[in-house]
């Protein structure tokens, strides 16, 4: 199907539904959070129902937006979540490229029979999963949904009808993917950026909002982290931290505390690929970031049970703490030879 089919057949498909369910991966990040939000958002001016449904909670600098009632969360309210998902006749998933990607709430949006649309900037989504795929590798999906919006006969290319809360709640995953314009960025990215602004959207608030917002709790876990419990290999351009439990309890650690600090070891010249490791009930959540062309995406598929994009990936392990230095050592050495 080409672009304009396929706006075409978003648009029917919008216009054939009342009750529009949107929903994102578990763990949702800054972009899932604002693709879901964008949508809601241009979706209510349509005059449609909307709920947006999430597996578990929000990054706290979503706060200043006051959203947590917006939002039916499956883990606080699986009843309700499932309530809604029986009674909608459009689901459209955003920002992961399958089911199994949300976490607990995946098997209730698998059984459910209605049309389900995916807008997604990972590779290799599971395209027999849904009845309509938005798929390209760009800095975000924020950034696909901007440019579907925009085709659509509901903006027409004309960002003033584009809401204001569906601009900034794109802009967060814009900027959130892309590390504030740090990677992933195509020269689209930057227009899509310069359009948002034009729409009155204060980027650089947003960036405070995002980046300048931490607890002191939150900011002290990051310094003892990076002190004391990050372990470089200059030999193999490794870096790599375990956020244990007892580290998270003594800063009382909640989901999205240590977003984005796994980035930091790559400001060193020589690391080309850093890891953070945090301890959960059973496992361990990793989340991998490269530079140099390193695709972690292949390390995180074939070691870590997961995947994601060449420069920024994730997954889960099941070892202890005091097996993952050896583990990742070894997996390493035999992926790069
Ligand atoms: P993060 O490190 O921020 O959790 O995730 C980085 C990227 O990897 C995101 O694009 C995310 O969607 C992807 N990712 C994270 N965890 C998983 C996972 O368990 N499986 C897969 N396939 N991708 C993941
Ligand atoms: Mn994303």
């Amino acid at each position: 199907m080409n672009k304009q089919a396929k706006i075409k057949s978003f648009e029917n498909y919008i216009f054939n539904a009342n009750k529009i369910i949107l929903t994102s991966h578990a763990r949702p990040d800054g972009d899932a959070v604002g693709s879901c939000l964008g949508l809601y958002h241009l979706l209510l001016a349509e005059g449609k129902q909307v709920n947006i449904i999430l597996p578990d909670s929000l990054p706290d600098y979503f706060s200043y937006l006051h959203i947590d009632n917006l939002i039916t969360f499956y883990q606080e309210n699986p009843v309700e979540s499932l309530k809604l998902i029986k009674n909608a006749d459009l689901m459209i998933c955003c920002d992961f490229n399958n089911l199994d990607r949300a976490g607990d709430l995946g098997p209730a949006l698998k059984e459910s029979k209605i049309p389900k649309i995916l807008i997604d900037h990972h590779l290799d989504s599971k395209d027999e999963e849904f009845d309509l795929v938005f798929s390209a590798k760009v800095s975000s999906t924020c950034e696909i949904i901007f440019d579907i919006l925009l085709d659509t006969k509901y903006i027409n290319n004309d960002i003033n009808r584009l809401p204001y809360n569906t601009a900034e709640a794109l802009s967060i995953g814009l900027i959130t993917d892309t590390n504030n314009f740090n990677n992933s960025c195509e020269t689209r990215t930057y227009e899509v950026a310069s359009l948002l602004s034009k729409r009155g959207i204060n980027l650089e608030e947003i960036h405070t909002q995002v980046y300048g917002n931490y607890s002191l709790n939150q900011f002290l876990l990051r310094t003892e982290l990076l002190k004391n419990h990050l372990v470089i290999n200059p030999k193999l351009h490794l870096a790599y931290m375990i956020l244990t439990k007892d580290l998270q309890n003594k800063y009382h650690h909640k989901s999205g505390d240590s977003e984005g600090l796994v980035n930091i070891p790559l400001k060193i010249t020589d690391i080309q690929v850093s890891i953070i490791f945090t301890e959960k009930e059973d496992k361990f959540s990793v989340s991998l970031r490269s530079k140099d062309g390193f695709s972690v995406n292949d390390l995180a598929k074939k070691y870590f049970n997961g995947g994601g994009h060449i420069k920024a990936a994730g997954g889960k392990i099941f070892l202890k703490a005091n097996a993952l230095g050896k583990y990742l050592t070894d997996s390493f050495e035999e992926f790069i030879k």
